[in-house]
């Protein structure tokens, strides 16, 4: 840290500089009484991100100097590590005397994946990876929110599809993997190295070990010595070292197995817009969660759908209950209203943050959960309960002690109940005979001077004062001691005034302590039940989503899916839950999706742009996503083999900040599918090869579905929807692909749409009648449609039909003008360098 020159050094500034000495890369928040301080570098740069004010400290102004108020700093905090900053609180631990120098130490780190407010939000979670070869990451996760942490070694795919999906606010890799080498998946979080020793599984296991207090890590079903172990050492260790060892809330690993979940890839979870979009979301759909443990939860069953049958089954049962009985189903969710988020109050207060109304709200949690047990025995939701009831002792004794509305902060004090502790109320009973006191003194100095308007009151500066005015100053009594003179009064002490002054400072600071010792015991004793509490919310959030599943199911009429280990897909009558439930002014028309195991496994939808091709394959991925989640889904009939995999490649996304283009991002997306299909996947393509010119597109698109059917040694089962009306042809000579396109009606005053998926192609593109649906100008569709026919005419290229060999390509679509053309329109000169349109001139002149 460089100081500024002609920086006049108090002892509190030395203090304050040893601290930032220590923690050089935190912004360090120096607690002076009510406020947090920030001074020098760290000052300018907490006022511009908090956008509050920038002062100094010293008269000649050489020391900036910025604060937040200690009560609001969850909110700072909150704006700081969004930024991607860490600070260090650095607080007061003596009490202040006016003499001496307080002293003060940094009790924790804040960071962006460590940082969890008071507010329900998305911040607290952890990743640390270790690439092990090209193939295969170990990967541990830590919710600091909840205490969950999780570890496996899986598949890269896998794996990178889980941290997205988990969104952590920092991801730890060992130091000898340099950020470059990192996926590109990883490249948006924030990144930090930690020592190659922290990642070793061996030691890394010792510590665990010694942590979780159990013989080795097979007990939570981790393999001796692989890598997980080093990731979770690794990020335990951040933890513990943030947060100054308080990590009680993480009491065991959860074990991350390869297949354990319906794999969706990073592009998918974007493309199908699940959790996260601009609009709309599954998870905006299906949440009608009470609390803000069961959003939890529901975005997690969205991310991780099921590949064990039974275990789909079981939620699905608890679905199918509370969808038959609305009124418990309506009691249930109004208990999981009224609970609170007790996963992240025990975090909080295991953390050294929690705050009395964290402890209320286990309190209050804790009296709710045999309710809820009452309503779920004997019957499908009973599996998802423990009948272990030991909670109940803490929940009584967090009834006893603490006051039914507890302040926020501590030293607020009423935070525990009269009759918890005697001596409490016996120093409670002091303050309040106090009050009588006072009145009782008043009473009696009043006769006494026969001053009847005698006041009493009291500041910070000297106590208890008896106030008298002007008029009345020739009867004050010599005992009385003038301490302030006002413009119309003056305020004098008395000695017996002094002494009960005393006698009530001494209890407000008994009472304070008392308070406090009590607080912290409780806070103690809550935390060893930390397990028990986390499988209590663990309890209710099951239950939580499982009746926002049904509600939702109820509502809106969806169905139970049957689900069975076959290969076929067959839904009858499905519809498109979120376009369903949030765009439509009309009733979305229905359509079945038929895929079988072996033939008509592949369905080519044609048909014009807006007719509603992309609403039908995202439905389709939708559907086997909810049913596999263990939820109800919209369609009048449905049975699906179980899928192990969900691959969309929609749309294009916005890559081009990471410097590939779109057509770049289409292919890569394209490539992860070819390489990774199973006979279990189903695979979601739209509009491929639009990105570039026709005949490359069209090239591009035919090959694909050729590998898809037979050259890529797994069947798996695929919608494919193209303008590409060439690509029909293909039904005659793959055995899986059936043709399928959206029904338009021609009318007399042109087309409409009626969103139904028929048998067979379409007729033809109706590109011009679509223009003039938009709108575009008569002329420029009339000339649209007189160069059509020319084209057409002109066009003697078509691909001839048959499985393209690799020899044939050249024939099928031999160089024409037009293709030159089209090549030319497909590019952006303002985004090509000199070199690459060189490269192109060459080209176009070797084609002609
Ligand atoms: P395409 O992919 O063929 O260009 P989209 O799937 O984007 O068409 O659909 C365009 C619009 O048509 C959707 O935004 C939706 O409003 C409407 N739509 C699509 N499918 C249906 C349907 N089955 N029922 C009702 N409206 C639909």
């Amino acid at each position: 840290m460089i100081l500024p020159p002609n920086v006049k050094m108090t002892p509190m500034l030395s203090q304050y500089v040893e601290w930032k000495k220590k923690y050089p890369d935190c912004l360090l928040f120096f607690r002076m009484g009510d406020f947090y301080e920030m001074f020098f570098e760290d000052a300018q740069k907490a006022s511009e991100i908090l956008d509050i004010a920038l002062t100094s400290r010293d008269p000649s102004k050489s020391i900036p100097m910025a604060g937040v108020p200690f009560h609001a700093v969850d909110n700072y905090l909150g704006k700081l590590v969004k930024a991607g900053y860490k600070v260090a609180i650095c607080e007061q631990v003596s009490v202040p005397d006016g003499k001496s120098l307080v002293d003060r130490r940094v009790i924790r780190i804040v960071t962006p994946g460590t940082y969890v407010p008071e507010e329900a939000g998305e911040e607290g979670r952890l990743a640390s990876i270790n690439l092990l070869n090209d193939d295969t990451i170990a990967l541990a996760m830590l919710s600091v929110n909840t205490g969950c942490l999780e570890a496996g070694v899986l598949k890269k795919e896998e794996a990178l599809s889980l941290i997205t999906g988990f969104n952590p606010g920092e991801v730890l890799i060992p130091d000898t993997i340099k950020r470059e080498d990192l996926p590109v998946e990883l490249q948006n979080f924030f990144i930090l190295q930690r020592t190659k020793e922290q990642f070793t599984p061996d030691g890394a296991a010792r510590w665990l070990c010694k942590i979780f207090n159990v013989p080795a890590l097979s007990v939570f079903g981790l393999e001796e010595g692989a890598f997980d172990t080093g990731c979770a050492g690794a990020v335990l260790h951040y933890l513990e070292e943030t947060q100054f060892g308080a990590i009680q809330h993480v009491t065991r690993i959860y074990p991350l197995r390869e297949k354990h979940f319906l794999h969706l890839d990073v592009a998918s979870q974007q493309n199908l817009e699940l959790v996260s979009g601009d609009g709309p979301t599954l998870y905006s759909v299906l949440n009608k969660c009470k609390n803000p443990m069961g959003r939890r939860l529901l975005r997690e069953w969205i991310l991780r759908p099921l590949l064990d049958q039974d275990a789909i089954n079981k939620r699905q049962n608890g679905v199918e209950f509370l969808v038959q009985d609305p009124v418990v189903r309506q009691k249930l969710q109004n208990l999981l209203g009224e609970c609170r988020d007790i996963e992240r109050a025990s975090s909080r207060l295991s953390l050294g943050t929690g705050n009395p109304r964290d402890l209320a709200a286990i309190r209050d949690t804790l009296l709710l959960i045999p309710l809820v047990y009452g309503y779920c025995k004997s019957s499908p939701l009973e599996k998802f309960i423990s009948s272990d009831n030991s909670l109940e002792t803490l929940s009584t004794l967090l009834a006893s002690a603490l006051c039914d509305e507890v302040p926020r902060h501590l030293h607020n004090g009423d935070v525990i109940r009269t009759g918890f502790n005697s001596e409490l109320d016996s120093w409670r009973e002091l303050r309040e005979h106090g009050d009588q006191w006072l009145d009782q003194y008043l009473e009696k100095e009043k006769a006494k001077t026969d001053i009847p308007k005698l006041k009493v009151g009291s500041n910070k500066i000297f106590g208890y004062y008896l106030e008298i005015s002007k008029g009345n100053l020739d009867k004050v009594p010599e005992n009385y001691i003038r301490k302030q003179t006002l413009v119309s009064a003056e305020r004098f002490i008395t000695p017996e005034l002094k002494e009960f002054e005393e006698k009530m400072a001494a209890s407000e600071q008994e009472i304070a302590s008392l308070e406090s010792k009590i607080y912290a015991d409780l806070v103690q004793h809550t935390l060893e039940h930390v397990q028990k509490i986390q499988d209590g919310a663990a309890m209710l959030s099951c239950i939580d989503v499982l009746a926002s599943l049904a509600q939702v199911a109820w509502e809106r009429n969806y169905i139970r899916p049957q689900i069975n280990n076959g290969l076929n897909l067959k839904i009858e009558g499905g519809r498109h839950p979120v376009i369903e439930a949030t765009f439509l002014d009309l009733p979305f028309v229905p359509n079945d999706i038929v895929l079988d195991g072996d033939e008509e496994r592949i369905a080519l939808i044609t048909g014009p742009n807006m007719a509603g091709k992309s609403t039908y394959l995202r439905m389709a991925a939708l559907l086997v996503i909810m049913a596999q989640m263990g939820a109800f889904i919209p369609a009048a009939e449905a049975s699906m083999g179980l899928m192990d995999r969900v691959f969309t490649r929609i749309g294009a996304r916005d890559e081009l900040s990471r410097g590939n283009s779109t057509f770049m991002v289409e292919m890569i997306e394209t490539a992860n599918i070819l390489h990774n299909v199973t006979d279990r996947s189903i695979v979601v393509l739209d509009e491929i090869g639009r990105g570039t010119s026709t005949y490359d597109g069209m090239s591009i698109a035919w090959a694909v579905l050729e590998y898809l059917d037979h050259g890529c040694g797994s069947k798996p089962k695929v919608l494919f929807a193209t303008h590409y009306h060439e690509l029909v042809a293909l039904e005659d000579h793959l055995n899986g692909l059936k043709n399928l396109s959206m029904a338009v009606h021609e009318g007399e005053r042109g087309i409409s749409f009626l969103y139904k998926v028929v048998d067979g192609p379409a007729d033809r593109s109706y590109g011009i009648e679509v223009a003039r649906l938009a709108g575009i100008p008569p002329a420029v569709l009339k000339r649209a449609f007189h160069l059509l026919e020319t084209f057409e005419r002109a066009d003697e290229v078509k691909p001839s039909g048959g499985v393209m060999e690799t020899s044939q390509q050249i024939q099928l679509f031999p160089v024409s003008s037009q293709a030159i053309i089209e090549e030319l329109a497909a590019i952006d000169p303002n985004k090509m360098t000199p070199f690459r349109a060189l490269e192109m001139m060459y080209k176009i002149t070797d084609q002609c």
